[in-house]
């Protein structure tokens, strides 16, 4: 037997090994070995591994749109790559196949296999779901990761799309947002009564409560919305992904913070029957591809945003204003309600909110010494 062979003869745990290096494209020179008649007895599987899975993959974003409509097309690429072809998925955008808020449905269906969005265009579904993609004044990005993976909110979010036969994963953060598009300045709590603003999600709920009334629209149709008068204001990402959609050519003052967004989770989820139908190499290729995706988006918007900003406001003429502290005072106290509301609904949605708030309160405490403390010294160097 020589070197190589020798190195070929796996354990079980090497080849898991092997699937994950492979996976992760990292390239060990495990992949040039040819298999021994004794290692490619152990692996009688791997008859099947040759299978290939097309599959389509659905999205609520335009097909192409940079940031948020890449991380699909981005998904999809990386496990063509990882699985050496095996893992074949095709990306629609919205209305190619189903229109954007159709998507939820079609992959609980089995229309395509996956799909890609933010959980709270389901909050009609059960209104917990809008709580794995972001709550008003709750978690930023960093912390919604750590909640997910480390705090239980993945084995709820599991539990809660389960039940419509869906597997789901977080692949996507924009960070904090900001508040919004408006072509009047908000000076006061008054500004907000009557004002038709798209906005999905409990951001959208607690505007209603505000005394504004809340549209959700689909990310293709804002810029026609706002710009023929149909709506009076739009939130939509942040500066990278809101200049692709020229939001500053139908208005002219752009406002901050997101108090409704502070750093919404996206997510992918799978038709549990296509999911429970593949090998396990592919099932862990899609948890580590979107887990990479997870964090390049964010990585792409805390890269993007700063130069994007700029143009907006050198080269648009775009009008940046912080929303008055007394609105913002006004929105956390209907926030509080409305989320709080959410636990009533039935006790899965109780335990996701439980979950949430103890988890928030935790990761409070501690960033306000880490954190936000070290931003705050940051700050005051200026
Ligand atoms: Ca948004």
């Amino acid at each position: 037997m020589n070197t190589q062979q020798r190195q070929c003869q796996l354990t079980r745990w090497q080849r898991g090994v092997r699937v994950l290096s492979l996976a992760l494209g990292l390239l060990l020179g495990l992949s040039a070995c040819a298999p021994t008649e004794e290692s490619a007895a152990a692996n009688t599987a791997g008859a099947a591994d040759t299978k290939v899975y097309e599959w389509k993959m659905i999205t609520t974003w335009p097909k192409n749109l940079p940031g948020l409509g890449a991380a699909p097309e981005r998904l999809a690429e990386r496990l063509r790559i990882m699985s050496n072809g095996r893992l074949d998925i095709k990306v629609y955008g919205a209305g190619e196949l189903v229109g954007a808020l159709e998507v939820f449905d079609a992959v609980s269906q089995g229309t395509a296999q996956m799909g890609h969005g933010a959980a709270y265009y389901w909050r009609g579904k059960n209104p917990a779901a809008a709580m794995f993609a972001t709550v008003p004044f709750g978690m930023n990005a960093q912390e919604m990761n750590g909640w997910l993976r480390y705090g239980g909110g993945l084995a709820l979010w599991r539990e809660l799309y389960g039940k419509f036969n869906l597997v789901p994963f977080a692949a996507g953060n924009s960070g904090v947002q900001m508040a919004g598009w408006f072509n009047k300045e908000i000076n006061s709590i008054e500004d907000l009564q009557g004002l038709k603003m798209r906005i999905p999600g409990i951001g959208g709920e607690v505007l209603s409560r505000a005394g504004g009334v809340p549209v959700v629209l689909p990310g293709g149709e804002i810029f026609t919305a706002l710009q023929t008068g149909v709506i009076d204001a739009t939130e939509w990402v942040g500066p990278y992904n809101d200049l692709a959609f020229s939001l500053h050519t139908a208005a002219k003052y752009y406002y901050y913070p997101g108090w409704h967004e502070p750093g919404p989770t996206l997510e992918a989820f799978v038709n549990k029957d296509a999911w429970e139908a593949l090998p396990r190499d592919l099932q862990a290729m899609i948890e580590v591809a979107t887990q990479a995706i997870n964090e390049d988006m964010l990585s792409e918007f805390t890269a993007r945003n700063n130069a994007a900003l700029d143009t907006l406001i050198n080269e648009h003429g775009v009008q940046l204003r912080r929303l008055p502290d007394d609105v913002i005072a006004a929105l956390r106290a209907s926030s509080e309600e409305v989320v709080a509301e959410i636990a009533e609904v039935d006790p899965l949605a109780k335990r996701v909110y439980d979950s949430y708030m103890a988890y928030l309160e935790d990761v409070r405490r501690y960033h306000s010494i880490s954190e936000q403390a070290y931003m705050n010294l940051r700050e005051s160097a200026d």
